[in-house]
């Protein structure tokens, strides 16, 4: 596998950092990228935070995540971005600094606006590779919500992992135009989308639920060692929503 042009082989973790715009300071900023690739093939996965630079929940999941003593791959690779609109993150802002919002302006391009190349960059070198991604959102700010799934439940496979990430919350969402979501279903990788939390908070219910959701995903894709739970697994409640234009936005 190569990304940014570092090759990443199986048995090897590798951070690398994918080059974007200079800030107006003339600085270099890149976004950071952990990827580890057990020696055993299987799936590639992604799974990325700050697609809206104020949602922070997200980049604290995968620091847990990857941080933890017990994170091993045994199969596969994983992709972890903790930062997609490093701008926004900078400025504590939803916001690229051109104003656009990053989740509307897949799939981008080459020579498009500042979000379009940033969304371009991140379709080619991240989601191309992968087979599966899990996005982490949170909701507006001063807007907490439930953790929860967004994800195309008409989709078997999709409904299933939507399933094992086990909230209790599980939201089927038609695409929405320009949105990673999109994007990446075009390239045939099937999306979980998990918002959980408000803008600008650290949430701990919604961290917490948001790693052990993403473990229990990597162990249905047989990723990583299951773990053996002595609870019941939850209930999960489908709820339909069409168009869901009227939900605050992911
Ligand atoms: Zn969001």
């Amino acid at each position: 596998m190569i990304i940014a042009g570092t090759e990443i082989k199986p048995g090897e973790q590798k951070h690398i950092e994918i080059p974007v715009a200079k800030l107006y300071t003339d600085t270099n900023i890149s976004i950071p990228v952990l990827i580890t690739r057990a020696k055993r093939p299987g799936p590639t996965v992604f799974v990325s935070a700050a697609v809206h630079g104020d949602e922070l929940n997200g980049i604290e999941i995968i620091r847990r995540l990857t941080r933890s003593p017990s994170f091993k791959i045994t199969k596969g690779c994983l992709i972890a971005v903790p930062m997609v609109n490093i701008y926004g993150v900078l400025n504590q802002s939803r916001y690229m600094p051109d104003r656009r919002d990053l989740n509307r302006c897949f799939p981008g391009s080459e020579k498009g606006s500042l979000a379009g190349r940033l969304a371009h960059i991140f379709l080619t070198e991240i989601v191309a590779h992968c087979d599966y991604g899990i996005d982490l959102h949170t909701g507006a700010i001063h807007r907490s919500n439930l953790p929860q799934i967004r994800a195309n439940l008409k989709d078997p496979e999709t409904k299933l992992l939507a399933e094992a990430f086990g909230v209790p919350v599980l939201l089927n969402a038609d695409l929405r135009d320009g949105s990673l979501r999109e994007a990446a279903v075009d390239n045939n990788t099937k999306i979980l989308l998990y918002e959980a939390g408000e803008a600008l908070r650290f949430d701990e219910l919604s961290i917490q639920s948001g790693v052990k959701g993403i473990l229990k995903v990597l162990s249905h894709l047989g990723m990583v060692k299951k773990r053996r739970s002595t609870k019941k697994p939850h209930r999960t409640l489908p709820i339909t929503v069409r168009g869901y234009a009227h939900l605050p936005a992911a």
